[in-house]
């Protein structure tokens, strides 16, 4: 698992979003869920030949019934990566707004989105990391020497282990299709549902939570890049 290094000399702050989004959802009239995360994140899909009346709300997050969120959610998938999961507040899009402060080799904000420098991404590479997609942001940087900053694309694999402290989940609804679901304190990660040629990626059921593989720790760590901290994960 990686996190965000809240030691000092990390100050690098963005204030910034991706540049389109799906809409929340209105709560639902039989199960009461609505809302949406912010978590998926495409950087890499680019909507920008679709209408300009759409792309107007494909700006906005403001909750809406479900149909329009069906109808713009159907505008937006040929467009997105045939695995792309795309729930109520996936963003889309380079990460556009302001940059400050100092920033590391990696960098993260919130747990959801990873950034890594261009020259990290091609060390990176020629490494052998695999599964490292990404797109650079369109951040004005205050200050001298402002990074070249890229945000990963990542992809969603991994599943709880069934055993030890599962969720516990609702059937799906019928009126929806979402269930409720309890994201336990310990994750155990069944190892069955780890990908095989990707070192890094988000876990498939907690969006927020970033995965890499000891092969891109171990990396991250002999070239001395800065900016992250990493946690073990329990695999069964
Ligand atoms: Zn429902």
């Amino acid at each position: 698992m990686v996190e965000e290094d809240t030691s000092l000399g990390c100050t690098g702050r963005l204030a910034a979003v991706n540049k389109w989004c799906l809409p929340g959802v209105e709560p639902c009239l039989e199960c009461r869920l609505g809302g949406g995360a912010p978590w998926l994140v495409y950087p890499c899909v680019d909507l920008s030949g679709l209408p300009p009346h759409e792309l107007r709300k494909l700006k906005d997050p403001w909750p809406v019934p479900f149909e329009e969120f069906s109808r713009r959610r159907e505008l937006v998938r040929p467009l997105a990566p045939s695995w792309a999961l795309l729930e109520p507040g996936t963003q889309f899009g380079p990460c556009t707004g302001k940059g400050f402060g100092s920033f590391g080799a990696l960098f993260m904000q919130d747990s959801a989105a990873l950034f890594l420098r261009r020259e990290v991404l091609e060390a990176l590479r020629a490494e052998g990391l695999r599964g490292l997609q990404a797109c650079p942001v369109d951040v004005r940087f205050r200050g001298a020497n402002p990074p070249e900053l890229l945000e990963l694309q990542l992809e969603l694999h991994g599943r709880l282990h069934p055993t030890g402290l599962a969720p516990v989940r609702s059937g799906p609804c019928s009126t929806c299709g979402r269930r409720s679901e309890d994201w336990p304190q310990h994750i155990i990660l069944d190892a069955a549902s780890l990908p095989q040629d990707v070192d890094v990626f988000r876990h498939s059921e907690g969006w927020a939570t970033l995965i890499v593989t000891e092969r891109f720790v171990d990396t991250v760590k002999r070239l001395g890049l800065d900016g992250v901290m990493f946690g073990e994960l329990e695999v069964r």
